[in-house]
């Protein structure tokens, strides 16, 4: 059975000429790049031109890239570390209510350790208040920590304002950029970026690979200790293949970018309109315009995320309720609480992210066969019996 991949939020396909790169890093150059001998030169220098790519991608040094075992790592870095380095300045936090839980977890790790944070809240659109933002800034606030692209409802944050304002306050500016990166155009100078999170399996890359950008000046410590590698900032033998398939990857997507946003957006906007078009009782959950290419998200009165999420399954479409963190659990996504929606309605909701080998057959396939599930699963429903006699 053919599949309709429709969860590329949670993960991607490593496209074929990613691999085809890491391939001899493998086999052929697979010497440690920490090693004197020239053999290992060659895996040296292919690690050090990945780390400029990814650094031109972002507008930064290469020197403020440093190779990391993933999304998470980097985001567990940026706040633990920041914590520690910075405490005789100030124990205080600040980051938003629909996080990831990378964040939003650590920030909780946090909290247990001596540290205070303030969860910023956001609009109904999920585009974080940035009044509350300015508001919670007081003087023992050490940093900011807001994403850059909802992983759940894409919404897209006003990053440059962020920085501005936590370059006023003399405040340093996070972003977990996992899902922005390579997606959407990113610049650190621009928005007054001092540190980043980005992820390779998110953009057609390996799993197990991400980066940190680390602004010269901001002066965390290590956060694996071990070997000297990454200017002793990250210990740890090179993930070589890893780091070759993420800047390929990384390449690959900042070439096409504008292109691939372009016909993602196309996709995207028609599976929306055909939604919110056929299928009564539905509503678009994050911003209009202010989101990321790929993602729709949305909320069908009186049915249930995992029954529909399973339904899909049977058709071969594969989609996510809430994120794939927390999908398995009972709760109601936090980010779709963020924005207000009551949990009967949080409940119901379905993500479907698309990427550049999604086509259009693929987005009408998919609606047409959702339409017939919400139907079934509605036909099902006392609640909606209910419900429509009340509205006769
Ligand atoms: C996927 C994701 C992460 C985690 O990245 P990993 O590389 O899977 O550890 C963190 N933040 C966001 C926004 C994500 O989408």
């Amino acid at each position: 059975m053919k599949y309709i991949y429709l969860d590329n939020a949670a993960t991607t396909r490593v496209a074929p000429e990613v691999l085809e790169a890491m391939t001899p890093y493998f086999t052929e150059y697979y010497g440690n790049p920490s090693s004197i001998y020239s053999f290992a030169g060659k895996s040296k220098d292919a690690m050090e031109e990945a780390r400029a790519k990814i650094a031109g991608i972002l507008g930064a040094k290469p020197e403020e890239i440093y190779f990391t075992g993933g999304g998470s790592e980097s985001d567990n870095w940026a706040l633990k570390a920041t914590a520690e380095a910075y405490a005789n300045k100030g124990k205080h936090i600040i980051t938003s209510t629909i996080e990831h839980h990378a964040i939003l977890h650590t920030c909780e790790y946090l909290e247990k350790h001596g540290y205070e944070v303030t969860y910023v809240g956001v609009d109904e659109n999920g585009i974080i208040r940035l009044d509350e933002l300015e508001q919670a800034i007081r003087p023992d606030t050490i940093l900011i920590s807001v994403m850059a692209a909802n992983n759940e409802i894409g919404s897209i944050q006003p990053l440059k304002e962020i920085g501005e304002i936590a370059r006023k306050h003399g405040v340093f500016f996070h972003t977990d950029a996992v899902q922005a990166f390579a997606h959407i155009p990113l610049n650190v100078d621009e928005m007054n970026i001092d540190m980043l999170s980005a992820s390779g399996h998110k953009i057609n890359g390996p799993k197990g690979i991400g980066i940190m950008y680390i602004r010269k000046g901001v002066k965390i410590g290590s956060f694996i200790h071990g070997g000297a590698q990454e200017r002793k900032r990250r210990a740890g033998t090179h993930n070589v293949p890893g780091i070759i398939g993420m800047a390929k990857a990384a390449e690959i997507a900042d070439a096409n970018m504008e292109e691939r946003m372009a016909y993602e957006c196309k996709l995207r906007d028609h599976l929306i309109e055909r939604v919110l078009a056929e299928i009564p009782y539905s509503r678009l959950n994050g911003d209009r315009t202010k989101r990321l290419p790929n993602n729709a998200n949305f909320c069908f009165r009186f049915i249930e995320g995992e029954s529909m999420l399973i339904k899909l399954d049977q058709k071969g479409i594969c989609g996510s309720s809430g994120s794939a963190c927390t999908s398995g659990s009972l709760d109601p996504s936090h980010v779709l609480l963020a924005i207000g929606l009551p949990h009967e309605i949080a409940h119901g909701s379905l993500r479907l992210t698309i990427s550049q080998e999604t086509t259009m057959d693929d987005i009408d396939y998919t609606v047409d066969e959702l339409k017939k599930i919400i139907e079934q699963l509605r036909s099902m429903s006392p609640l909606y019996e209910d419900f429509v006699k009340k509205q006769k």
